[in-house]
């Protein structure tokens, strides 16, 4: 994640910021520019609703409306072009199901959801991903629904099926959560790593089963056909095979091909949205000359690396240093991952799979 500020009056503010802490401008993020800006009422006839950013950028004097869930609930700060026919923004649009805000903790589980939800979107957009609601695109297009345990008539199971991704709201409880990851022997679980997870199983549909990388995944990750109902019992019974670091990301990846892609996939994601952050802060080892020359072959589009062995070659050291001012703090490891020759070949794979989409 970028750094952005308030071209207002010079203030830091961060991805989730509505209001400036300095000046209380207004801010928005406009999702076709990746960018939070400061934003006042447009001016001038049939203007009603529409604002201007004050950002200084290409594009200057672009109108926008407040996505919907902003006008309804002050609960979203991402704009809508004026140009764009929806009403809700680009991560808003993609909602099928809402919790019901009438129920107590509700409104809070919701505003954890969203946020988790958009910076996923956020990466997704800047890795250039395929994005379609099911207005969009009725066969293939995404959608979210956060269903709560209690009204559902059965427990409620975070995942995807068919570019429908469920997510438990109970996910969004911080303690929830923890039991959870306890009783479950992970080592990360986090609600944006949920949302990073379930996208990959979407993308596997999009970008492998409909896509021309079967071969190159089969050889990677194994043969997807192998039961999955029976690989889940066997996981949950049995738990991972006892080598599992030295050839999956996490032990959940080793359940069954489908699930090692997801958690690759999420992965990979982490990298990039971390990596981008900490090069927004100054924050790298070793640190690269200043106004150093990108490589040329760079194929990325707006996030901040150059290809798959700059990703990597940078990531590892950082990693160590994330870990290190954890511990200095008296925090548990920021990323309590170490990855094997087979696990970065999968990453590997997953960035090719995202730059030919
Ligand atoms: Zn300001
Ligand atoms: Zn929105
Ligand atoms: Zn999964």
């Amino acid at each position: 994640m970028k750094i952005f500020s308030c071209a207002a009056c010079g203030q830091t503010l961060f991805f989730e910021n509505s209001q400036c802490t300095k000046c209380g401008h207004a801010l928005a993020f406009l999702p076709d520019r990746a960018l939070l800006s400061a934003i006042e009422p447009a001016n001038g006839p049939e203007s009603a609703g529409l604002f201007v950013a004050l950002a200084p950028v290409v594009g200057k004097g672009i109108r926008y409306r407040q996505c919907g869930n902003q006008i309804d609930h002050a609960a979203c700060n991402w704009a809508v072009p004026e140009g764009d026919p929806q009403r809700y923004c680009r991560a808003c649009r993609l909602n099928q199901l809402i919790p019901n805000l009438a129920n107590p903790g509700a409104r809070a589980a919701w505003e954890k959801l969203e946020s988790a939800k958009r910076r996923l979107i956020y990466t997704l957009i800047g890795l250039g991903l395929p994005l379609e609601s099911r207005e969009q695109l009725p066969e293939g297009g995404l959608a979210f629904c956060f269903l709560q345990d209690e009204l559902a008539t059965e427990k409620v199971f975070t995942g995807h099926n068919d570019g429908l991704i469920t997510i438990n709201v109970a996910e969004a409880d911080a303690p929830f959560r923890e039991k959870t990851r306890l009783e479950l022997g992970e080592t990360y679980r986090t609600l944006l790593g949920h949302f990073r997870h379930e996208i990959g199983h979407y993308y596997w549909d999009r970008l492998i089963k409909r896509g021309d990388h079967q071969a190159g995944f089969r050889e990677l990750f194994g043969d997807e056909s192998a039961d999955y109902a029976e690989a889940v019992q066997a996981h949950y019974q049995r738990g991972a095979p006892g080598d599992w670091p030295t050839r999956f990301v996490s032990s959940y990846a080793s359940m069954h091909p489908w699930e090692d892609w997801a958690e690759s996939w999420a992965h990979y994601l982490h990298m990039v949205d971390t990596l981008e952050t900490a090069r927004s802060f100054g924050l790298a080892l070793p640190p690269k000359p200043e106004g150093g020359a990108r490589r040329p072959e760079s194929q990325t589009r707006r996030l901040d690396f150059d290809d798959f062995d700059d990703l990597m070659g940078a990531w590892v050291p950082l990693t160590v240093a994330m870990n290190s001012l954890n511990r200095s703090m008296g925090l548990p490891d920021l990323y309590p991952f170490v990855l094997s020759t087979p696990a970065v070949a999968k990453l590997r794979f997953v960035h090719e799979v995202i730059e030919s989409a």
